[in-house]
Order: C-alpha cells, then sequence, then structure tokens
C-alpha cells in the first residue's frame, strides 16, 4: 500500500522542501520505494537534487498534469529522474505557474494531481509532494491527493499564527473535497534548542493542537550543514551523516514507518 503525504505550509522558508528531501531518502534508506513531487514553480526540490537548470527540463509536473487535463496519454515513469541516493523525482520548474492559471477553468481542477497520483501509486511506498509556499490551486491539488499532510513549522510566532489558517484550510479540503486527509503530524524544524523562546513556542503548540494532531518527537535543530545540503545537490544523510540533522531525519522516517 502506498502512502500519499502532502508536506505543506503556507509559510516560506519553514523547511518544507529540506524535509521533503531527507523525510524522502530517509524512507529509502530504510528500504523503500519513494517518489517526491515538487510542486513549487521555483523547483527548489529539483535543484537541492542535482538539476542545475530545472527551467531547460522538458518533462516536468506541469507536463503531465497538462497531459492529464487535455486527457493524453503518458508514462508512468515519464519525467521522472532518479537520483543517486536512490530516491525518484518529478521535477518542476517556472511553467507550473502558468498551469496555476490555467487551472482555474479546468473542469474538476482540484482533482488534477490525484488523477496523476493514483495511476502510478501502485509504483511506490510512499509519494512525497512538497508544496509550494501558497494555498494555490496546486497546493490545493496536492491536498486533494494526499492521504495526510505534514506540517513543517518553525518556533516563531508568526508561524504560529499561520498554522491556525493552514489548519482550517485543511478541516476545509477535508469537508468538500479529500474526506480521508488526515494530518500525520507537525514538524518543528530549524529548531534552535538553547532559547527559551523556541522551547515556550513548541510547548504552546503542543498544548493547543496535542490532543488532536501528533507533533513528531524528532526535532530537527538548527544547522549550517543543513542549509548547505541543497547546493550540494545531496541530502543531509550523505552530506553530514554522523551530524544532529541526519539523526533527526532519521528519527522522523521511522515514526512515519511506525504507522504502517
Ligand atoms: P521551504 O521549502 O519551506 O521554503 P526550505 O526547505 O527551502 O524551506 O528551507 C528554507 C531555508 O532554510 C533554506 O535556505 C534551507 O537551506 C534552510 N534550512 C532548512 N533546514 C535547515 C536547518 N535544519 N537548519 C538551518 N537551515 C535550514
Ligand atoms: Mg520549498
Amino acid at each position: 500500500m502506498c502512502k500519499v503525504i502532502a508536506i505543506v505550509n503556507q509559510k516560506g522558508g519553514v523547511a518544507k522542501t529540506t524535509t521533503t528531501v531527507n523525510l524522502g531518502i530517509g524512507l529509502v534508506r530504510e528500504g523503500k520505494k519513494v517518489l517526491l513531487i515538487d510542486a513549487d514553480s521555483q523547483g527548489s526540490l529539483s535543484s537541492s537534487l542535482g538539476v542545475e537548470e530545472p527551467d531547460e527540463l522538458d518533462v516536468t509536473l506541469s507536463t503531465i498534469m497538462g497531459k492529464v487535463i487535455n486527457e493524453e496519454d503518458y508514462g508512468k515513469r515519464e519525467g521522472v529522474i532518479v537520483h543517486e541516493e536512490g530516491v525518484s523525482f518529478l521535477p518542476c520548474n517556472i511553467e507550473l505557474s502558468g498551469l496555476e492559471v490555467t487551472l482555474v477553468n479546468t473542469m474538476r481542477r482540484e482533482y488534477i494531481l490525484k488523477e496523476y497520483i493514483t495511476s502510478v501509486r501502485n509504483l511506490y511506498d510512499y509519494i512525497l509532494i512538497d508544496c509550494n509556499s501558497s494555498l494555490g490551486m496546486v497546493t490545493m491539488n496536492a491536498l486533494t491527493a494526499a492521504d495526510s499532510v505534514i506540517i513543517p513549522i518553525e518556533a516563531a510566532y508568526l508561524s504560529v499564527k499561520g498554522l491556525q489558517q493552514l489548519i482550517t484550510t485543511l478541516g476545509r479540503t477535508k469537508k468538500y473535497l479529500n474526506p480521508n486527509l488526515g494530518i500525520e503530524g507537525i514538524v518543528f524544524t530549524k529548531m534552535v534548542g538553547r532559547t527559551n523562546y523556541a522551547k515556550e513556542i513548541k510547548s504552546m503548540v503542543e498544548e493547543i493542537y496535542g490532543k488532536n494532531v501528533r507533533v513528531f518527537g524528532a526535532v530537527i535543530p538548527h544547522s549550517v550543514r543543513a542549509a548547505e545540503t541543497s547546493a550540494e545537490g545531496v541530502s543531509i544523510f550523505k552530506h553530514d551523516p554522523r551530524g544532529k540533522v541526519a539523526a533527526a531525519y532519521k528519527k522522523l522516517a521511522k515514526e512515519v514507518l511506525a504507522d504502517e
């Protein structure tokens, strides 16, 4: 059985892309077959995995979604790139922003990505979708296609405010578009453990949401080593295998696996 997880937060810079890459490769290291979908027109996931010029790619997520919209055939592995660390990914580039506009006037506009995922999900154990930092049409497609979401959050006041809006959107998505949508959990990222402020924010989130939503035990520490990995085109497991960020993403992968 394949599980589809959207990594979502409308706030930028909270480590959605970093979490998608390292959780994905963390799951591969536990023996799983994993597809990552880059659903951000900036192509950050694609460049983090070594694509130097995403805008020069011929086949990307928008190509495939365009084919679904036009009812054209596509190959199950069309456009998918296999990374040296064993994870597969469907890249993305600036063309996705045009698709964002096209979708508005498309029939069943929230269901286009779901149609693609349904046709390939038997090839994988996990499909992780790296959402962009908005709640636009492409993100709504991701939420409609997903079985659950992981919400990366930074321990800062503004992130917590955005969390309420996000949880409201997830509730509406569940009601109107995807009754099976669950929340896999909230994961704290870029955590500066030494400050009381960060700890207070974390306790506050646990107090407000912890009864209904899991807050992952894995906390991703703030580290320049994590920030460097995207420039290297590899995961933290390769860039800094013995570091605390690699240990934290390994723990996160194990927590996700424990639900199987
Ligand atoms: P998002 O996809 O939510 O916009 P990114 O994954 O692109 O966020 O991360 C935003 C920035 O933070 C990037 O420059 C990234 O390298 C950096 N970053 C991610 N995780 C960490 C971490 N654990 N410690 C320090 N910097 C991080
Ligand atoms: Mg991103």
